[in-house]
């Protein structure tokens, strides 16, 4: 390696929540001198940048999980974070809702979890007492869970990057990796901004994590299938429908939580997201396809497992993306009253979901350890919640593996 050119100890491919996350974390508490590798031109431009905004509880998740574990610990870890960085956020709590009779053993189960995973006061609730805490809704019976939240993440991730710059890290935006060499001492990872060198390395790179591992020589085993999740947004005149937020309750064998409302933090009420097929990976809207992408998709066998095995939940989301119509009906049965002309269309984000060769999707985060490297494969929500959690970990991981010095 040139002597001449800086060498990190760690470079971090990926600059939304959860790269710069590890970059504080590592900062804090390792003497390494670091660089954190962003694609695009700002940091959180991809999931953590059109995310829903919610700090989830931890209620839903399997107990003893990777996603039960640090969302729990994560959340209130930001909860934290936000009120030390004055960071708008807000404990608002929310209701889920059951509409009908066959959701109830669901419910049961939630209920369960969330004891399960030791959140703090939920509530069941009759269906008269649903309007105790939402006015507008209807259903047969309901949790109400008062540790969830809402939050500006965009606003938390630069605040990681800039805790990790006021330890000496370089954040670079404009900077794609798109090689990485390995050599005896250590790492060439090319990058649109030019070559860096490096003794270690971490891929936290969202919906490119799974190409990225390829690029450094490891073969993640699955392959990240792009889902993506519309906004409708409430026009102004609505928006005393909605308190804080309210969800259905979820399809068991779906990895998604139903289109919902969620009260936003810098004001506003946001419907959804559904979960559409993308045929891009950074593709926000229906025009958007990648060959290159759609391609790779359908050369996949776990592609065709997977959609064997959800066609008919797939149809059905893809009708709704295209009719407005049968997106309200679905807000309508949390909210009855609800008009067309009360919502329009809003944003959308891209979900990075890990499908393994047969089919399954993966359902907990997952981190995988190579020679001078860690790879983050898996972290679809409640991954901005659980960030400073995931970011911990794997910094923990690196520090052991790449042999750091405490700071
Ligand atoms: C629609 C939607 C709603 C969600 N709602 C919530 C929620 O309410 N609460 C919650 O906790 N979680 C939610 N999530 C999940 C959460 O947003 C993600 O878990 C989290 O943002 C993942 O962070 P990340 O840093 O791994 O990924 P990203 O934010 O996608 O960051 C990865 C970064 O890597 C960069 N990158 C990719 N390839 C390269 C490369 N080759 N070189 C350099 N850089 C590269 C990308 O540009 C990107 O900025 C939601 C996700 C979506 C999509």
């Amino acid at each position: 390696m040139s002597s001449s050119t800086k060498r990190y100890d760690v470079a971090i491919i990926g600059g939304g929540i959860l790269g710069t996350a590890t970059a504080m974390a590592l900062t804090r508490q390792r003497r390494v001198s670091l660089v954190v590798l962003e694609a695009e031109a700002e940091l959180a431009a991809h999931q953590t940048g059109h995310n829903s905004g919610v700090i989830h509880s931890g209620l839903y998740y399997k107990p003893g999980s990777l996603k039960a574990l640090n969302c729990t610990t994560g959340r209130e870890l930001l909860y934290r974070f936000c009120a030390e960085h004055g960071i708008a956020h807000e404990r608002c709590g929310k209701l889920v809702v059951a509409t009908e009779a066959r959701e109830l053993p669901a419910l049961d189960e939630l209920e369960r979890r969330g004891h399960a995973n030791g959140l703090h006061g939920i509530r069941r609730l009759r269906a008269e007492e649903l309007h105790d805490y939402e006015p507008a809704v209807a259903g047969i019976a309901g949790l109400h869970v008062p540790d969830t939240g809402i939050v500006d993440y965009p606003h938390v991730t630069r605040t990681f990057a800039q805790l990790a710059r006021q330890e000496d890290a370089d954040v670079r935006t404009g900077a794609r990796v798109h090689g990485v060499r390995r050599m005896p001492d250590g790492l060439v990872v090319e990058t649109s901004g030019g070559a860096i060198e490096c003794r270690s390395l971490v891929n936290c790179a969202g919906l490119q994590s799974d190409r990225v591992a390829r690029l450094c020589g490891v073969e993640p085993g699955l392959r990240i299938i792009p889902f993506r999740g519309e906004y409708y947004e409430l026009t102004p005149a609505s928006h005393s429908l909605v308190r804080n937020l309210i969800y259905p309750v979820p399809d068991p064998t779906f990895p998604f939580l139903g289109v919902h409302f969620t009260r936003m933090i810098h004001g506003g009420v946001e419907a959804g997201p559904n979960a559409v097929l993308a045929w891009k990976r950074e593709g926000y809207s229906h025009a958007d396809v990648s060959p290159g992408d759609m391609a790779e998709l359908l050369r996949f066998p776990g592609f065709w497992r997977m959609a064997g095995r959800f066609w008919k939940t797939g149809m059905h989301e893809m009708h709704r993306s295209f009719s407005k119509r049968a997106f309200v009906a679905a807000l309508r049965k949390l909210i009855p009253t609800l008009r067309m002309d009360d919502v329009t269309r809003a944003g959308a984000g891209v979900r990075a979901q890990a499908v393994e060769p047969d089919g399954l999707l993966v359902d907990d985060f997952r981190i995988v350890e190579a020679e001078r490297m860690v790879h983050l494969l898996n972290a679809p929500s409640p991954g901005a919640t659980a960030s400073i959690s995931i970011g911990q970990t794997i910094a923990d991981i690196a520090a052991r593996n790449f042999g750091l010095p405490a700071s």
